[in-house]
């Protein structure tokens, strides 16, 4: 019997646990440019032209490997614009009755499928370095989960930069060597960028048609959408960055939007690289004297640590993750998310790059758009949907902890011991974005203060109750507690002021 063997635009990868089950004599492989994808939120034009090119390559490669593949286009008149519809469609176009996926990364879609009135199979995503099974062994018993204690395990399990049972250099995490700001530099190697090939040309177009009004730039468009293209990006980040990428990976410069980030996270993401792969990359790196331990340990932890710990929890928790809301939380996004006009220099340059690459790297999503969406209170939901429509490699499976957990803890703490709060001290020291901001970082309170400032107190004594006791925040208790009334006061009056004008539409 026929069976239809789906592949999502994020599952681009050859031994795929789906492709691994099927038959290519008579099994038949499906893909689907379809609106509903495109639009269940207004993805970022580059992110639909990524991944809609990638797909086309990918049909071609799994032509030329012998599969037969029913590929619907975007413009074809039967094309159903739903997964579902797509199945159906071709299962009575190939008299196909069974359907074998790899289970997706969003339980939107896992529910979706499962829902189907054909009998689908979800295979397990093996692409991962920590199953869902050993996670939840993992998790089991623990009052408290942390990515410390998980990522160790990782190592032990994956044997990266292990010696004899031992992590090599008689550490474990090289943090305290890490995270320093950065100086402009002209002849900081510049990522490689990929001129678009008939194909993505092709998509740039229809992408430019089909989705007119959602949020970013669409052109230049310099991402790669080959595994070849992948490899490169990898082979130039070991090769040129990753050495500094300890150093710098806090850092925020107006001029340089990448700094030493490897910009690999779309190719993981969609499966044009692996996990495993990168990090052996960065490990040979390191055994070649190209990158000091702390820079490849620090990279090395990003990946086996925190994007298999992040995927972990959202499949733990199952599909309700998204919809928590343990602070409460409940302001509008103000425009300025969109790209409206902004006095506070740093939002306004951590959009703006977003806007026109469908990148920020770390810090900027955690502690310049997320730092303010949790001291002003504006909705965990709003700020999941804004991170999962504007960057490029942004999936529900990894976006979500990311937003809900770590940056918003709307989680209450499932995710990270505490939220993520800080005053507008922390992104003067990391970046040169106070130098031309209208507001003043050094001020407190008054019309010129930096409105992180007296946010950041107003969002503390707000949540109090929660947080005093956690020994990791009382430190900022007692420093609140030992200023005057009268700058208690004109702080939490100032923060209020300010959620006021942005309530109602000021700009700010
Ligand atoms: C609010 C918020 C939303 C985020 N949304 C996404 C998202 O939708 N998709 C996404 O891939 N990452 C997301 N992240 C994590 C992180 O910001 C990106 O993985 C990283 O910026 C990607 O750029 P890079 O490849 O240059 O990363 P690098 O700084 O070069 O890091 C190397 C790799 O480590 C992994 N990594 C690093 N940090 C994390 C993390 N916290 N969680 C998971 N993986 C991590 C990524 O695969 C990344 O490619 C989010 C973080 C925050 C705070
Ligand atoms: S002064 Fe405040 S608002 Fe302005 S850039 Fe610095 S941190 Fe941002």
């Amino acid at each position: 019997m026929k069976r239809l063997v789906l592949i999502l635009g994020d599952q681009l990868t050859p031994a795929l646990s789906a492709l691994r089950a099927a038959d290519p004599a008579r099994d038949v492989v499906v893909m689907a440019e379809v609106r509903a994808e495109g639009t269940y939120v207004p993805h970022h034009p580059q992110k639909i032209a990524l991944i809609l090119s990638a797909m086309r390559h990918f049909a071609a490669q799994l032509r030329e490997a012998g599969w037969h593949v029913a590929y619907s286009r975007f413009d074809d008149p039967d094309n159903s614009h739903t997964i579902a519809g797509e199945l159906l469609r071709r299962a009575a176009e190939h008299g196909a009755t069974e359907v074998l996926a790899t289970r997706p990364g969003e339980w939107r879609l896992i529910t979706a499928l499962d829902d189907m009135p054909l009998p689908v199979t979800q295979q397990p995503d093996d692409r991962f370095l920590c199953s869902d099974s050993e996670f939840a062994a993992w998790a089991e018993g623990r009052k408290q989960f942390r990515m410390e204690w998980f990522y160790r395990e990782m190592r032990r399990k994956t044997g990266f930069l292990m010696q004899d049972g031992q992590p090599v250099g008689g550490k474990w995490n090289y943090d305290h060597d890490n995270r320093k700001a950065a100086k402009p530099d002209l002849f900081r190697p510049r990522p490689p960028r990929f001129d678009p090939d008939a194909t993505t040309a092709e998509v740039l177009d229809l992408v430019a048609a089909e989705f007119p009004d959602h949020f970013g730039r669409l052109r230049p468009f310099r991402w790669g959408v080959t595994r070849a293209n992948a490899l490169e990006a990898l082979d130039w980040f070991t090769q040129n960055a990753l050495q500094h990428f300890g150093d710098e990976q806090d850092a925020m410069l107006v001029d340089d939007p990448t700094l030493s980030h490897s910009l690999l996270s779309p190719y993981l993401n969609i499966g044009l690289l692996s996990a495993h792969e990168v990090c052996a990359a960065a490990e040979a790196a390191y055994h070649a004297g190209k990158a000091p331990l702390n820079a490849v340990e620090g990279f090395i932890r990003q990946i086996i640590g925190w994007r298999e710990y992040v995927r972990g929890i959202y499949m733990l928790h199952g599909p309700g993750y998204a919809d928590q809301n343990a602070l409460g939380a409940d302001r509008a996004l103000p425009a300025l998310y969109w790209g409206a006009k902004t006095d506070m220099a740093c939002l306004s340059h951590a959009v703006a790059q977003t806007r026109d690459l469908a990148y920020a790297h770390h810090i900027q999503r955690l502690m310049v758009t997320g730092l303010f969406g949790l001291i002003a209170g504006l909705s965990p939901q709003a700020l999941h949907e804004w991170y999962l429509s504007v960057y490029i490699d942004a999936f529900e499976w990894v976006e979500a902890p990311n937003t809900i957990g770590m940056s918003q803890f709307a989680d209450g703490g499932i995710l990270g011991s505490k939220p993520y709060a800080a005053s507008g001290a922390y992104i003067h020291r990391m970046s040169d974005y106070c130098g031309d901001c209208r507001y003043k970082v050094a001020l407190k309170t008054g019309p010129d203060a930096c409105p992180f400032n007296p946010l950041y107190w107003h969002f503390l004594m707000k949540h109090r109750d929660r947080f005093a006791s956690n020994p990791r925040m009382a430190q900022m208790y007692r420093t609140w507690d030992k200023m005057d009334d009268v700058r208690q006061q004109a702080t939490l009056s100032d923060a209020e002021a300010f959620l006021r004008r942005m309530d109602t539409g000021k700009m700010v």
